[in-house]
C-alpha cells in the first residue's frame, strides 16, 4: 500500500496519525473544515472519526467530514 504522501488524495481515515507530524492541511482535515479524503469544502458531510496517536498523549479521535463526492462509507465497502 501506497501511504503517508501529505497533500495527496491521503484519506486521513487510513490509519492513526502522529500528532507531532500532523500537516496544517491534516489538521483541518480533521477539525472537519475540510473534506477528510480529498480536502475539499464542498457539501462537507460527517464521515465517522480519523485518530492521532503517540506514546505520549495516547490515542485521540477526531469527528470529520467529507465533500458530496466523496464516500462517507469507505471501510464499509
Ligand atoms: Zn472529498
Amino acid at each position: 500500500m501506497a501511504q503517508g504522501i501529505p497533500g495527496t488524495s491521503a484519506d486521513i481515515r487510513a490509519k492513526a496519525l502522529d500528532p507531532l507530524k500532523v500537516t496544517p492541511a491534516q489538521t483541518a482535515r480533521l477539525r472537519g473544515q475540510e473534506c477528510a479524503r480529498c480536502g475539499s469544502r464542498n457539501g462537507l458531510r460527517d464521515a465517522g472519526y480519523a485518530y492521532t496517536a503517540c506514546k505520549r498523549s495516547g490515542r485521540l479521535g477526531w469527528a470529520v467530514k467529507v465533500c458530496g463526492s466523496c464516500p462517507s462509507n469507505w471501510r464499509g465497502r
